[in-house]
């Protein structure tokens, strides 16, 4: 009966029992309260071994943790207590409790770091992207996420997302990226190179993406997130594709946005490219 739960069902079945706790005791719907869901969850899908502690630890490298105790009974829940941001240790509690509906008869122990919390693909034999998808499900409830994103999208709208939901700016964008028409991609950069980067699904197909996992990449020279002179730019400026995308038509243009974000230290930039755009090298292009 497992094997059917997915991520967003599972998230869902959840949700349903939110919003009536919510309408019966008056209580606000966001954001959610990951701890007291993670406690009830056993008596929700009629399982004998809950989730019975929820703590922070001050456990370098990873941000969360999941495991039982000896005769698999009880599940104690953990979270890294260095963290400061509210909105992070939300999601880790609510990736930990993914974990623990989803995976616990596939491991014993779960241990998770910052990478595996932005690991969205929806891969299905990715658990660590199970566990990110079945977060932002609870979290953001795709239609209550859909009423509050309108088709401009910047960093203002991401931004108040992030504060409804009380998760971290990051999670809101890879919310957009997730379910977004648009052609667009972020990416994350320290000291002039990307740290890691994240497409839509339409950017991913037209070849606007950015390898960081395999490659050093520099951030281009004229872009916005390359101008020391600029701190940030919510809203965007306009430039030519091919700053950020050397094989794209000369006469394209995109737009980039930038925030710094004090809590990573890092530069967040999002660029929005035309839904037409095509940037694959022409090689590349023939093969597809
Ligand atoms: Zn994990």
């Amino acid at each position: 009966m497992r094997d059917s739960l997915t991520p967003p069902k599972a998230a869902n079945r959840l949700n349903k029992i939110m919003e009536a706790v919510v309408e019966r005791f008056e209580q606000p719907r966001f954001p959610v309260d990951v701890p007291m869901l993670a406690k009830e969850a056993a008596n929700i899908f009629k399982w004998s071994d809950p989730i019975t502690q929820i703590e922070g630890i001050d456990i370098k490298k990873f941000e969360g943790m999941l495991f039982p105790n000896e005769n698999k009974t009880a599940w104690k829940l953990l979270y890294n207590s260095k963290v400061t941001s509210e909105g992070r240790i939300r999601f880790t509690q609510a990736h930990e409790l993914g974990h623990y509906i989803l995976h616990r008869t596939l491991q014993d122990k779960f241990q998770c770091t910052e990478e595996d919390m932005r690991d969205w693909s929806s891969d299905l034999s990715n658990i660590e992207g199970q566990a990110d998808l079945f977060a932002s499900y609870l979290l953001m409830p795709l239609d209550d996420y859909r009423k509050h994103i309108e088709t401009d999208v910047d960093f203002d709208q991401l931004g108040a997302c992030a504060k409804r939901y009380g998760v971290s700016l990051t999670a809101a964008i890879l919310k957009w990226l997730e379910h977004t028409e648009e052609c667009a991609v972020l990416v994350v950069s320290r000291e002039g190179f990307m740290d890691w980067a994240w497409s839509s699904k339409r950017a991913f197909k037209a070849g606007a993406f950015f390898k960081t996992r395999t490659n050093t990449i520099e951030i281009p020279d004229s872009s916005l997130a390359a101008n020391a002179d600029i701190a940030q730019d919510r809203s965007g400026i306009e430039l030519p594709g091919q700053v950020w995308f050397p094989h794209a038509d000369k006469h394209m243009t995109l737009t980039e946005m930038k925030v710094y974000s004090d809590q990573y230290d890092c530069i967040f930039t999002i660029l929005k490219l035309p839904r037409s755009a095509t940037v694959w090298p022409p090689w590349e292009k023939k093969e597809n």
